[in-house]
């Protein structure tokens, strides 16, 4: 195996034997496996597409592009770092894309000759499966991981002969990944956009020509992903909305007495539903069960429409990193959405359940009836107190904070815009410092805490995504007498959206361009969401970006001066302090 599309990656190279994260070869031999199944269907898709979509031949025949956008959205979406790691599921996905690019590549030819054209020929060497089998879960998983070796990055590295090309190509795939994360959340509310499923189906196509043998055309393709992803993360946003506005709230941290349920990743809409099942569950049996919020589903507490429930009763723990640490303590069912799952302890695996694109050999998934991580919560013994027989797990390095502000994003940042403009006028606000991303492992992200305390206390943080608890338990107090946060927590990492927002309303109100906004940028990168979002602000032409706390593996020094010389792109310094110097100075 070769896998070097997260931060933790080993040694900073790649993953070879087994994944830091715990993805095994066969997993990782099946990712690459359907990624180039999900190329060769975009090609056909893009092509489809390219044709005059006039004829209503093509028309009625479009759901079926409809149905590939979907598929390739949420297959991606399987792939990105700490997601699944359920053999089968993925040997399900391949062959679905193979029985969906036998589909389009008839709805191609076909749709070529109604135009009396002629059709394309793929640009790549169709490789049948091993044994002459038609589909994947015919051939033996160690064929399937052989067969995989010819399309995996190392192939292509061995082919290209230029580490900084191959590394730009992957650092598409890895932003498309993050663009379909958003996508797939997004259409869990029925929401797409046709927009971006086509440049998906596009900037994946790229891949498979020549035109992606250029650095320039690669880097023109990346920056088309990172203005795509704006949409993407709106569309989320709108999505995300269907709970009303997120608006200004506390969240307790400390236990609740009562049967409980912790649930962990990014998906509001999942959330929701099982709160609404609590409730009903209730109004038949008469059993309440609280619902607790871990990592990024602390934004939760920031929609009235779900903190109003009556079963959502506080948060519990930090950030995804430390599930390993913190579930264990937790005495109740665990339900895990979206990307953020570690391999499961023996203290908490029998009481863990995955939903949505998350998944893990001989942990039950859930599609949408959460009834049996309910009765699961019922079965265990729950919390006995509110408060005295409770240890909560220690975090050596970070301090857990007392509670959380939530809800200080998109909207309630927009209606407090002319108090912020005072303030900036009045020299009450000096700089804004957007710090946040994904957390992680590593010792160097302390930077992220050290870098939020040395900040001038004139400086207002606005952070986004679990690099949040790198700071959160800092007592950063209210912007002069406003009553708004220091510290302000815009959500998840695709709530970077709200600050993007917020900027354009600040220049227009400053009346200047964003380039001149008093705003330094740190991100936290560790998976392909983080990845998505620096190409979105670099193709914003945001300034001043460091990124850290280690260069991406996949970026090679070549190709990072490029972006450094472009884009202004820097990583971290090793002092948060010299850094905080030179970025009040704007630099
Ligand atoms: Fe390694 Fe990250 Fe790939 Fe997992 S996802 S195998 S940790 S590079």
């Amino acid at each position: 195996m070769f896998c070097y599309q997260c931060a933790q990656t080993s040694q900073g190279v790649g993953c070879t034997k087994i994944g830091v994260c715990g993805k095994t070869p066969s997993v990782a031999a099946l990712q690459d496996l359907l990624i180039d199944h999900i190329k060769h269907l975009s090609w056909y898709s893009h092509q489809t597409r390219s044709l005059s979509s006039e004829d209503p031949e093509v028309q009625v025949e479009s759901n079926l592009l409809t149905e590939v956008d979907n598929f390739i959205v949420n297959a991606t979406f399987t792939t990105l770092t700490n997601a699944n790691f359920d053999a089968p599921r993925f040997v399900s996905l391949i062959d679905q894309a193979i029985a969906h690019e036998e589909a389009l590549a008839a709805l191609y030819s076909e749709s070529a000759m109604a135009f009396d054209e002629e059709p394309l020929v793929a640009p790549w060497l169709h490789r049948e499966l091993p044994n002459g089998h038609k589909t994947a879960s015919e051939v033996d998983i160690e064929d399937l991981v052989s067969h995989s070796k010819k399309v995996g990055v190392l192939s292509r590295l061995r082919l290209a002969r230029n580490d900084a090309l191959v590394g730009l190509q992957e650092m598409l795939v890895y932003g498309l990944k993050g663009v379909s994360a958003f996508m797939d959340l997004a259409a869990e509310y029925n929401k797409h956009n046709a927009e971006v499923s086509a440049f998906i189906a596009e900037a994946y196509s790229f891949l498979l020509t020549k035109e992606a043998a250029s650095i320039d055309n690669c880097i023109d393709v990346l920056m088309k992903c990172g203005k795509v992803n704006i949409t993407a993360m709106e569309l989320l946003h709108e999505a995300n909305a269907s709970f009303g506005a997120q608006t200004p709230a506390t969240v307790a941290v400390k236990p609740v007495a009562g049967k409980a349920i912790l649930v962990s990743g990014q998906d509001l809409k999942v959330i929701r539903d099982l709160l609404a099942q609590c409730a009903s569950y209730k109004a038949i049996t008469g059993e309440h069960v609280n619902v607790f919020t871990h990592g990024e589903l602390l934004t939760a507490h920031a929609y009235a429409d779900i903190r109003e429930t009556g079963h959502l009763a506080g948060h519990f723990g930090s950030a995804w990193q430390r599930q390993s640490m913190e579930f264990g303590h937790f005495p109740g069912a665990i339900l895990m959405t979206t990307n953020c799952l570690t391999p499961p302890q023996t203290t908490y695996k029998d009481r863990l359940f995955t939903s949505g694109s998350v998944g893990y050999t001989d942990i039950p998934h859930i599609a949408d009836d959460y009834v049996s991580v309910i009765q699961k919560a019922i079965a265990c013994a729950g919390f006995t107190e509110d408060d005295e027989s409770f240890t909560y797990p220690p975090n050596p390095f970070i301090p857990e904070a007392a509670q959380h502000t939530v809800g200080w994003s998109g909207e309630t940042l927009l209606e407090h815009v002319d108090t912020i403009v005072d303030a900036v006028k009045a020299g009450t606000i000096s700089r804004f410092y957007l710090i946040g991303g994904t957390d992680g492992y590593d010792g160097e992200r302390t930077y992220y805490t050290e870098l939020a305390a040395a900040l001038p206390p004139t400086s207002v943080i606005l952070t986004f995504g679990c690099a949040k608890y790198r700071m959160r338990h800092l007592d950063l107090g209210e912007i002069g007498d406003t009553g708004i946060p220091r510290l302000i927590d815009l959500g998840q990492v695709n709530d970077v959206f709200s600050v993007i927002k917020f900027a354009q309303a600040l220049s227009e109100k400053l009346g200047c361009i964003m380039d001149d906004l008093p705003i330094s940028t740190v991100l936290s990168w560790f998976e392909q969401k983080a990845v998505a979002v620096m190409l979105t602000l670099l193709s914003l032409g945001w300034c001043h970006i460091r990124g850290g706390p280690t260069t991406p593996a996949f970026l090679r020094p070549s190709i990072f001066t490029i972006m450094h010389d472009r884009y202004n792109l820097k990583m971290i310094s090793v002092s948060a302090t010299r850094d905080v110097t030179n970025m009040i100075y704007g630099a």
